[in-house]
């Protein structure tokens, strides 16, 4: 066990729990303390008023997040109303600060969606120019597009726990299916399936270390929590 934290920075409520529930879950189990940051409230995400989508978002993100201990941050800004620029950077900053992150996950900064993209610059920027001495892995990105991971995490018992995190996003599933013929479940499914495919695992997520810079502590630790499934039947 040990008394690490964790501070995810996405997006948008449930962008963590696609891409990343099922590590979360097993970084619960060894001990560490986890902070869900979304950086939108996720009010455009359907046709409801935004002020009451944001609402009913917050309540949904926080169902997820009592699933694995977490607590959730951020909420900075309106969909598509976050910017690569010195005020975003300063409020991810405060995040950071408060939350005293040992590893920080976030979007890759070619994922396919503006805020996802600019989530990510936002924290390097911050990792960058504050001189913080945080160790950054990057989330898988939606579909697996463009993302080749440097490091898998078996999530197979954490199947049902991620399914059930995700579907605390009603409004989302909803959304989702009405506009784009799309089961986040199923979604997640597939894309677990396929990193699982590339790793020997049955579902898998798979992460990448910071571009250019070698795997470190993290890295290693996720090497630690597969290996243990293989001693531990129970783990
Ligand atoms: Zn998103």
């Amino acid at each position: 066990m040990n008394n690490k934290t964790v501070l995810v920075l996405a997006a948008h409520p449930d962008d963590v729990e696609i891409l990343a529930a099922g590590t979360l879950s097993r970084l619960r189990k060894i001990g560490f303390e986890i902070f869900l940051g979304h950086m939108t409230f996720g009010d455009k995400g359907g046709i409801q008023d935004p002020a009451l989508l944001s609402a009913t978002r917050k309540e949904e993100a926080e169902s997820s997040a009592a699933l694995i201990g977490a607590k959730v941050v951020g909420r900075l800004c309106g969909d598509l109303e976050l910017y690569n620029n010195d005020t975003f950077v300063e409020q991810v900053f405060e995040i950071i600060k408060e939350v005293k992150p040992d590893v920080i996950l976030t979007h890759r900064t070619n994922d396919y969606h503006p805020d996802h993209r600019i989530t990510g610059e936002l924290v390097l920027r911050v990792v960058r120019e504050k001189s913080f001495n945080t160790s950054v892995w990057f989330m898988d990105a939606i579909g697996g597009i463009d993302f080749i991971p440097t490091k898998y995490v078996d999530i197979t018992r954490e199947r049902e726990l991620k399914d059930k995190m995700i579907l605390c996003h009603e409004s989302q599933m909803a959304w989702m299916s009405q506009a784009r013929n799309t089961n986040m479940v199923y979604m997640a499914q597939s894309l677990d399936r396929w990193r699982g495919l590339q790793s020997g695992f049955k579902y898998a997520e798979g992460f990448m270390s910071l571009d250019g810079i070698e795997e470190d502590w993290f890295g290693s630790l996720l090497d630690a929590i597969n290996l243990s499934h293989l001693t531990n039947k129970k783990g």
